[in-house]
């Protein structure tokens, strides 16, 4: 914040806050001994804290691969990720992604030991600290009870739910989520985007959510960035805070997906080429 004198008044000027997650200009690629995969091309988009930020496309437009590029898995080809202005180069504990439900959770590790394992390793926690911020996290997910219970003993809402308690208990800047709802049933799906929802109002997390669901989008995300086909550029940023569940048989909701379906699948126009393709057939 900056205070100036300008024709005797006293201007205050207040600079917008950095964005906590800058991707700028990325693109994304995949070298194979053959060819170059590009899986981005220059996409652009600022997720600033407390944000619900959903990546949308069709499957193969590169969602995965940002969000592996956003946990420094994957380097961009060109372009820059930065985290609160620092550049992103590698993996780190202030960025933890969340998958789908298959094997996250190691089997021989109860419900309380899968969530404190990174709390010892990574955050580096003593044993009765991880154990605290575990049984707190499984608290605010409401497996408490299920603590000393092994992963195969749950369903997967329930596992999906431990991975979430572990993500959040390492308390990252910002919660990486890829389809993670994806391979659950309808029911248990729309129960865990409210968990999530009501999580996210108590605990207050920055998300960036990946999906290829239009109506996921709308419910999860207080922002939406549509992405093109293969290699995924961005086709739109829309604001999306004024849906929930609740408003999802809403006539506004119907309109708002239906119009991301025709942004998202729809050819752009070419009226240029349509006249010369015209013109070269003499048909005017
Ligand atoms: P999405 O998550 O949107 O479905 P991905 O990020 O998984 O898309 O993939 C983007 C593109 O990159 C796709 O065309 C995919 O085939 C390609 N791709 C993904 N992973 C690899 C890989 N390990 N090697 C080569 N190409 C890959
Ligand atoms: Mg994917």
């Amino acid at each position: 914040m900056a205070e100036s004198v300008h024709g005797g008044a006293r201007l205050r000027v207040v600079s917008p806050p950095q964005p906590l997650l800058q991707v700028d200009n990325v693109s994304l690629e995949y070298r194979t001994a053959q060819r170059v995969v590009r899986a981005t091309h220059r996409v652009s988009f600022d997720v600033h804290a407390a944000d619900r930020f959903v990546l949308l496309g069709p499957s193969g437009c590169g969602k995965s691969t940002l969000l592996k590029a956003v946990a420094g898995f994957v380097p961009p080809a060109e372009g820059e990720i930065r985290l609160d202005g620092q550049r992103v180069r590698a993996p780190g504990p202030d960025r933890i992604v969340v998958f789908q439900e298959f094997d996250q959770l190691p089997p021989w590790q109860t419900v309380k030991q899968n969530v404190m394992f990174p709390l010892r390793q990574s955050a580096r926690l003593s044993k009765p600290e991880a154990a605290d911020r575990a049984m707190h996290y499984l608290d605010k997910v409401g497996l408490a009870a299920f603590a000393d219970a092994y992963p195969h003993t749950l369903s997967g809402g329930m596992k999906q739910r431990v991975a979430i308690a572990r993500a959040l208990a390492m308390r990252p800047k910002v919660l990486l989520m890829d389809e993670p709802f994806a391979a659950l049933d309808a029911l248990t799906r729309r129960r865990m985007q409210e968990e999530l929802l009501a999580l996210w109002d108590e605990a207050g997390f920055t998300l960036l959510f990946v999906t290829h669901s239009i109506e996921e989008a709308l419910v999860v995300g207080s922002r939406i960035l549509l992405l093109s086909p293969h290699p995924g550029r961005v086709r739109a940023e829309l604001n999306s805070h004024h849906f929930s569940l609740a408003s999802q048989g809403s006539a506004e909701f119907q309109h708002a997906a239906q119009r991301i379906h025709q942004m998202l699948f729809e050819a752009p126009v070419e009226p240029p080429a349509t006249h010369d393709r015209a013109r070269a057939a003499g048909s005017h």
